[in-house]
């Protein structure tokens, strides 16, 4: 039986800020898109703010102008580690500090624990809007194959558990020191379990370039998209992007590589940073910033003026890249805030690249939505007839209103139901998404810092 129905007064701010929209949804596809004239009144319509369960077939809810966005995408993300800090800490606040600390501290973990993590800050970020997500996975093969295999179970479990939630992809973080031929076959074996990709932070390590083609080997050799931790670093003589962007022109991997954080970028002059750009634009590489873990970490070993750390946002948007902004980190030794929530991140890159126009607040919402779901290669994304209506509505009417407010409320779908609903009145049965992220939340609880704990 099919289940028609449908939204009216949308607003739809990637599309066309002069009408609003009526949107039909059948079977959890959108099967009609039209502008209207004006604002709609049908009778009987539910306004949003009262919808209390499942669309019955026929049912026309009222936007009442609030904003939808097709679901947000998340194109780099740490789910893994995520609420770990307690555990680990990071005293010095660098990125040095944190990768060392957390993989003297990795082999402790259980394999239900990284899942517990997993699990959380995936439907954490649900809550908010994401339906799906790119994310990295530690991979510590020097503390034994079963160690590094237990996390990528993990997130086997975890990604097959979230499904109806949200896309998982899972991308295993190549260890950054010259690899041993044993750690090779593990790290084979891995790919081989059903890893969406693979990648590495090759500027951490003093063999980058036999590194970087390693993985480009490996990525041919099993027909996987690449994602590089890139030049996350303040030394303006990190420059591990050109050779990227060399072999991936010589491998014909175009639309299969991503470069994410490239802080050297915005540490070096506007010469040598448009040269990298230019190869970076030439090479077809997909790029992602992450403001809110390189404004906590970088630039700590500056005195004033300190280096912010955040890429060059807008020359990399000028120069015609696909560049994403996304959240890294979620409380944990590299970025002890972060929520999930990538409103919140798109405003972080709002401040940090100076980018509060209303050309530019569009760019940003584009950057959470149709940008990372053409890097994570989404098929059926965005509000278009015959796409998957996955969606988010927020409680505001404009990008200037979600960017000022933050809005707490939103309505999420996707797979053909309400994941999140945000009833003005209480009294309403919880969503499955609430009872779930109620339930993961009581599994792993937010944690105290042992040296809070102990005073
Ligand atoms: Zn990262």
């Amino acid at each position: 039986m099919t289940n028609e129905w449908k939204l009216i007064n949308a607003s739809l701010p990637l599309r066309d800020e002069a009408h609003l929209y009526a949107l039909t949804v059948r079977d959890g596809l959108w099967t009609d898109v039209a502008a209207q004239p004006g604002t709609a009144d049908v009778p009987g319509a539910v306004p949003i703010d009262e919808l209390a369960g499942a669309p019955a077939a026929g049912t026309v809810v009222d936007l009442g102008g609030k904003v939808l966005l097709p679901g947000l995408v998340d194109a780099h993300m740490h789910l893994d580690k995520s609420f770990c800090l307690p555990q680990v800490g990071n005293a010095s606040g660098t990125l040095e500090e944190a990768v060392s600390n957390y993989s003297n501290a990795v082999h402790a973990f259980s394999k239900d624990e990284i899942k517990a993590r997993i699990i959380r800050s995936a439907l954490q970020a649900v809550a908010f809007g994401t339906t799906a997500i790119r994310t990295h996975l530690d991979f510590h093969v020097r503390w034994g194959a079963d160690v590094a295999l237990r996390t990528i179970e993990a997130a086997l479990e975890a990604q097959a558990e979230l499904k109806p939630y949200v896309k998982l992809e899972l991308f295993p973080l190549a260890p950054m020191f010259r690899f041993e031929a044993g750690h090779l076959d593990v790290l084979e074996e891995t790919l081989r379990m059903g890893v969406t990709g693979v990648g590495t932070a090759a500027h951490m390590s003093a063999t980058w370039e036999s590194d970087i083609d390693t993985l480009f080997g490996l990525a041919q050799k099993y027909d996987l998209p690449l994602d590089f931790h890139t030049d996350e670093s303040d030394d303006p003589m990190k420059r591990t992007v050109a050779h990227i962007a060399q072999r991936t022109i010589d491998c014909g991997w175009s639309g299969r590589v991503t470069v994410d954080h490239l802080c050297s970028l915005a540490a070096m002059n506007d010469a040598d940073a448009g040269m990298l750009i230019e190869r970076m634009a030439a090479a077809k590489l997909y790029a992602v910033t992450l403001p809110g873990a390189n404004l906590y970490l970088q630039g700590r070993r500056d005195g004033f003026p300190v280096r912010r750390g955040v890429t060059r946002v807008k020359d990399l948007l000028s120069a015609g890249i696909a560049l994403a902004t996304a959240s890294d980190n979620i409380h944990d030794p590299f970025h002890p805030f972060g929520r999930g929530d990538l409103l919140q991140i798109g405003l972080i890159t709002a401040y940090a690249a100076h980018m509060g126009r209303p050309a530019d607040l569009r760019t940003i919402l584009r950057m959470i939505t149709e940008i990372p779901a053409s890097i994570l290669g989404l098929e059926g994304y965005g509000v278009e007839a015959g796409n998957d209506a996955d969606f988010v509505v927020f409680d505001g009417a404009t990008p200037e209103e979600l960017f000022t407010m933050v809005p707490e409320r939103r309505w999420v779908f996707r797979g053909g139901r309400w994941l999140k609903l945000a009833a003005k009145r209480s009294g309403f049965a919880l969503p499955e998404l609430d009872r779930r992220l109620g339930e993961a939340a009581e599994r792993l609880a937010f944690g105290t810092p042992a040296a809070v704990a102990k005073a």
